[in-house]
């Protein structure tokens, strides 16, 4: 009953679990982990085959490498292939300015680690498979809820094998922005918006491209790149909506308008061939008015989906799962959890979510996204204008940004034991 396995029953299986969570993303596996660790029955249901989707985001923060510090994990960890940034620049008037540092930050490893995040979830998985309370069901897709006397009590997902039907004394959503589970709650949403677009790209990494860049260039004027080691990850923030008017213009328009505010030359552009080449994402802030109700809560972006704006989303999915997993590990082994502990998750986690998402709204009102012509895109945006001025400010900006609000440490003890070797 252990592992990262799928189901090869040819017939549904029912299951009996103490804690349910659906989406295998950093929210999930991380929670998933530390529940396992602490002696907790676990199921994880991630509805692809596999970790291996594109621009997730490939941050791994100070605050979330100190997480696996203190898992003891973190020097296996990084012996994974990264590169790390121990402070963001940005490009204005033609110098690169810091605009966060996270060179004084309390806490061992003072860098930003960019990893392709299926290595992250790969490796949390095979973690978590070391305990034999835990267990990982890939290509389950769940669809319903269960729901008994006003209490959520368990789910059904669909596989290739069939159905299955889980119940347990808890689910946790963790199935991100577009999350089943929130809906299937009937969990209100609150809407920030969705202001801009993101056309994501791959441009090859050559001798001679910015140094600076180890990982993102730093907002520069809505272009992100982010170092893949022999590519590059390339984002271009467009205004919603203008998707169609840019491909009417045609591709070579819109490699003139990449070129205009990328740091690689401008023959790299035509590595962009065709629409085919470039994929878009939709940047949401949102935020759920209540994270849980009897049997279920959601965290992560399924409970606030965050804005791409200072790469902080899986680093606060990450916190949420430590908090959540410290508050509710004790209760779920006791089998006494109650509607106050599932409301303890989301006051502790309620301010850092809200102050980070009004961040990330003041940033991009001064941001400038109308993308369509490098003329218009002149000037960087307000907030990076006062750290040029105020190189101090970098170093407040590498905390929020490193750290968060309210950094979550692990609390629970391992009491489950874990096999030695990895699966
Ligand atoms: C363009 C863009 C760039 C970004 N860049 C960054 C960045 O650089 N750094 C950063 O920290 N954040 C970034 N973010 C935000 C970041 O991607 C999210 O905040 C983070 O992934 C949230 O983690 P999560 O575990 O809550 O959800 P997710 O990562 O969305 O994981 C949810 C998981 O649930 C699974 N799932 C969904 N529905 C079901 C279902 N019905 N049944 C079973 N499984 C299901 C999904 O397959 C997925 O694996 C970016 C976001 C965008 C839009």
């Amino acid at each position: 009953m252990c592992g990262m396995t799928s189901i090869h029953s040819q017939y549904s299986e029912q299951i009996e679990t103490g804690c349910a969570i659906v989406g295998g993303g950093p929210a999930g596996l991380m929670l998933g982990l530390l529940l396992a660790r602490a002696g907790v029955e676990v199921v994880v249901l991630e509805k692809h085959a596999d970790f291996l989707r594109d621009f997730r985001g490939d941050t791994i923060h100070p605050s979330t490498l100190e997480v696996m510090r203190e898992l003891g994990l973190d020097e296996a960890f990084l012996t994974l292939p990264h590169t790390r940034a121990p402070k963001l620049s940005a490009e204005i008037g033609g110098r690169q300015i810091s605009i966060a540092d996270f060179s004084r930050l309390p806490v061992h490893h003072r860098f930003i680690a960019f990893m392709p995040q299926w290595e992250f979830l790969n490796f949390l998985a095979q973690e978590a498979a070391r305990y034999p309370n835990f267990r990982l069901i890939m290509q389950a897709r769940v669809e319903d809820l269960l729901e008994e006397q006003g209490k959520i009590a368990g789910l059904s997902a669909a596989t290739p094998d069939g159905q299955i039907i889980i119940r347990s004394r808890l689910v946790v959503g963790a199935d991100g922005r577009n999350s089943v589970t929130r809906a299937k709650a009937g969990l209100e949403v609150e809407s920030f918006g969705t202001p801009s677009e993101v056309v994501w790209m791959k441009l090859s990494k050559q001798a001679g491209d910015p140094q600076e860049t180890m990982g993102h260039a730093g907002p520069r004027q809505g272009f992100v790149l982010i170092d893949r080691g022999d590519y590059w990850q390339c984002g271009y923030v467009i205004r919603r909506g203008t998707f169609t008017d840019i491909k009417t213009r045609g591709i070579a328009a819109f490699r003139e308008a990449v070129s205009a505010v990328s740091p690689l030359p401008a023959d790299r552009m035509d590595e962009i061939g065709g629409w085919g080449d470039v994929s878009l994402l939709q940047v949401r802030i949102d935020r759920l008015k209540r994270w849980w109700r009897p049997g279920l809560l959601c965290i992560g972006d399924a409970a606030h989906a965050m804005s791409p704006i200072g790469g902080v989303g899986v680093n606060l999915a990450i916190q949420d799962a430590v908090a959540a997993g410290n508050l509710l590990a004790q209760p779920l082994r006791a089998g006494n959890l109650s509607d106050g502990d599932l409301a303890a998750v989301e006051a502790r986690r309620g301010f850092p979510t809200r102050a980070t998402q009004k961040l990330q709204l003041m940033m991009r009102s001064s941001r400038r996204t109308d993308q369509v012509s490098a003329e218009k895109r002149k000037g960087p945006p307000a907030f990076i204008r006062g750290i040029a001025r105020f190189p101090l400010l970098s170093h407040l900006a590498g905390r929020l940004i490193g750290l968060g609000f309210r950094m979550e440490h692990v609390r629970q003890p391992q009491i489950s034991a874990a096999s030695k070797g990895q699966d």
